[in-house]
């Protein structure tokens, strides 16, 4: 078995030169697939992901059409060339249940009754993996509806916090997941203040616990400004062409 690395130095630094509530570089693009009514390209360090987004569309087959309200279908997909060792391209469990925490975290924003018998449909593809990839992917997901035009209540930032080496960390990236104590991914739309995904892997005590939702929540509302900035800057840039 691999020794656990120290994840914390004696001086509070991570792994990764990274303060403990420092989030890793954060870049974003929206519009970056000519073929999708939206998309957006998201990374958080080496982690980087795209999603491409249709709809609404005449859902079909129309077994799966509503009478009142969209069908909101969510695929979270790891591109087999994603992780360092190659990744089976068949859905695993761990893909069908991101894609339904995503799904669901994005049914609570959209204004799906809006769209009767239509389809909205989500793809993520993680192009690449180093911790946070369900995350990074809600963020990417949540620009790509933007960037389609889908009418919703708020945007949807997502953030993983951590515990690693007794230490709440802020978007902990592979390593620390891996050898961390906790991993408690957080999906947030800041504007309208509600946590709409949570999910928690290991062990926080109930103060531990509201400390990582504050430090989560401080994470995702940086997250949340650069994703309006990126969506302004697009929208001027249409309107500039
Ligand atoms: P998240 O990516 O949302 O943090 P996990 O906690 O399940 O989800 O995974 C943590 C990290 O472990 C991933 O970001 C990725 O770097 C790595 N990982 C996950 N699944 C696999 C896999 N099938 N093969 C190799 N690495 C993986």
């Amino acid at each position: 078995m691999v020794e656990k690395p120290k994840l914390i130095t004696n001086e509070g630094v991570r792994i990764d030169g990274r303060k403990p509530d420092e989030l890793r570089p954060v870049r974003m693009e929206v519009g970056v697939l000519k073929n999708a009514n939206g998309s957006a390209l998201v990374e958080y360090g080496k982690t980087k992901v795209i999603a491409a987004v249709y709809g609404p569309r005449e859902a079909l087959p129309k077994a799966v059409q509503l009478p009142d309200r969209a069908v909101l279908r969510v695929r979270y997909h790891m591109a087999p060339f994603s992780t360092e060792e190659h990744k089976s391209p068949a859905p695993s469990r761990r893909e069908i249940e991101l894609s339904k925490v995503i799904r669901e975290a994005l049914e609570s924003v959209i204004f799906v009754d809006q769209f009767p018998r239509a389809s909205i449909d989500v793809f993520i593809e993680v192009l690449q993996a180093d911790g946070g990839t369900r995350t990074a992917g809600l963020t990417a997901a949540s620009l790509a509806l933007a960037d389609a035009g889908i009418p919703m209540r708020d945007l949807v930032a997502g953030v993983a916090v951590g515990k690693v080496d007794g230490v709440l960390v802020l978007d902990i990236n592979e390593l620390e997941d891996e050898y961390g104590e906790a991993d408690m991914p957080f999906g947030y739309a800041a504007g309208v203040d509600e946590i709409v995904l949570l999910q928690l892997n290991g062990v926080l005590t109930p103060d531990e616990f509201k400390k990582a939702i504050e430090l989560a929540k401080k994470g995702a509302e940086k997250i949340y400004a650069q994703m309006k900035e990126t969506l302004h800057m697009k929208y001027l840039s249409t309107l500039e062409s």
